[in-house]
């Protein structure tokens, strides 16, 4: 038997608003026209001189802090030398011996309910390189507006044994950077790429063995995929008396395997040496400190606490844990005096549908948490029923009125005076005595058949509680 031994690397575009060493402006790498966001240091023109991003030194803090790690204080840059045409300098400008984060890690949950620590070794600033297409007819088109775009690369230890751990992990460092707004978890526009390190080894032993990477994979389903591959390729391998080869991997998603893209003896060597042109960075702790002041809850101690202290389920938890500004709606509306779990009912079986059908994000949500309070309290009062409190909530999101407000220009308030229901009871088993008479005897199908009767009496406002008590009492008053 064999387990497999995976460590990732997660690179993690930053969002910042220029670049990790010159004040140009960081664009959206697929909406924007390409080469329209570049300036001589991104095109590595000679004579430019790199400066340090101050906001991206903050937001890789951020990230170290959230994941426990050290933030050192003392941070050196290095180039790391090679050529393609994405890179026009030559060399991309990294942290090799001296990154900004060491020795963290994350708590991983796994689908049979356990968690295990996976560390995070380090974390890293370095710049992104261009964008190359290559079209059919054997062309190759570049964009630089992404390259010096600021870099996060989070290096794990190789703690994970499935493609399961693998996707947790991953699943769990990329929530962390979108509550930390370090970046959006954009996965379709390459923000976050994954690259896999997978070796094998029997059960029971302590060895690392030799080790493939999968470089840029850049979806979960590509990153799953890379690691059962290459877990079940390098069983087969050795199970044939074969040796796993030291490689570097792409991934055909169209194929779904790997294929090789450097081999040992051609592996690049980078040729690091300190970058001439940046002083060391320096970190004070009065930094470090004003980084962690401003550190959000993160994703699992919320939801831990939505479950504990609100008694939502598991699966509502997570669901409105998903997304930083769901959580602060739904805990403003809480905070607004909302009970817990039916501000998180009407949140998710309500808000969210609305959401979609109008195509809006919880931002631009015109309802306020307030005025799904007032909903709720006029559903507690029984003023209006669940199903009227749903088409006003329809209303609200549209116009963005108060319930209230809609309640009382539409008219909408249940009847709930009691003599008002009791008299159109009465009168409706006046004027049909016959049926009135059986469902006394319990023919109980004529129940709803009355109470239909009643409601229309009432214009559908009756309340529905007090017209089904009174027609109960009137009957059983028949029957005496
Ligand atoms: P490099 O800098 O050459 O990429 P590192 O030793 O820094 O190599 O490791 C890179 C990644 O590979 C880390 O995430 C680490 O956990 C993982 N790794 C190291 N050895 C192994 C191994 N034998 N099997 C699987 N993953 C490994
Ligand atoms: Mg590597």
């Amino acid at each position: 038997m064999y387990e497999a031994i995976i460590g990732l690397e997660i690179h993690a575009e930053m969002m910042t608003a220029s670049k990790m060493f010159s004040g140009c402006v960081v664009v959206d790498s697929v909406e924007a026209e390409p080469n329209s966001a570049v300036d001589p240091l991104s095109l590595g023109m000679p004579g430019t001189l790199p400066v340090v991003n101050k906001a991206a030194v903050g937001m890789a803090m951020r990230l170290g802090l959230a994941v426990g790690c050290t933030i050192n204080p003392y941070n050196a840059f290095a180039r790391k030398n090679y050529f393609y045409p994405d890179l026009p300098k030559g060399y991309q400008i990294s942290q090799l011996a001296h990154p900004i984060a060491t020795n963290g890690f994350v708590d991983i949950e796994l689908a049979d309910g356990t968690t295990k620590c996976i560390r995070v070794r380090r974390a890293h600033m370095e710049e992104d390189t261009g964008k190359l297409t290559h079209l059919e007819d054997g062309t190759s088109l570049v964009d630089y507006n992404r390259a010096g775009v600021p870099l996060l690369e989070i290096v794990s230890e190789p703690d994970m044994r499935s493609a399961e751990e693998a996707l947790a992990y991953a699943t769990q460092i990329r929530h962390i950077l979108r509550y930390l707004g370090v970046n959006s978890g954009d996965m379709e526009k390459g923000v976050i790429r994954f690259e896999a390190n997978v070796s094998i080894r029997p059960q029971g032993s302590e060895e690392l063995n030799t080790r493939v990477e999968v470089k840029n994979l850049n979806s979960f389903k590509a990153l799953t995929g890379a690691i059962e591959y290459e877990i079940a390729k390098q069983i087969a391998t050795v199970e044939a008396g074969g040796e796993v080869e030291q490689e570097t991997l792409g991934w055909n998603e169209a194929k779904r395997e790997t294929y090789s893209q450097r081999s040992k003896e051609d592996a690049h060597d980078y040729r690091y040496f300190p970058e001439p042109d940046l002083p060391p960075l320096w970190v004070d702790e009065a930094w470090i400190e004003a980084v962690r002041a401003e550190l959000v809850e993160l994703p699992v101690v919320k939801i831990g606490r939505y479950k504990t202290t609100f008694g939502l389920s598991d699966v509502d938890a997570r669901v409105i844990a998903e997304e930083l500004a769901v959580t602060n709606w739904f805990e403003a509306a809480v905070a607004d005096g909302g009970e817990p779990k039916s501000v998180a009912n009407w949140l998710i079986n309500n808000l969210f549908s609305l959401m979609n059908e109008h195509k809006v994000g919880i931002e631009q949500v015109k309802t306020t948490p307030s005025q799904l309070v007032e909903l709720l309290a006029l559903v507690a009062k029984q003023t209006i029923s669940h199903n009227t409190a749903k088409e006003v909530l329809a209303e609200m999101f549209v116009t963005g009125q108060g319930a209230a407000e809609i309640v009382q220009a539409k008219g909408l308030a249940q009847i709930s005076d009691e003599g008002a229901i009791a008299a159109v009871v009465a009168e409706i088993l006046a004027a049909h005595p016959n049926d009135a008479a059986e469902l006394a005897a319990g023919k109980d199908k004529l129940r709803g058949w009355f109470v239909g009767q009643i409601m229309r009496a009432l214009k559908g406002k009756g309340n529905p509680q007090l017209v089904n008590k009174l027609l109960d009492e009137a009957i059983a008053s028949h029957k005496l």
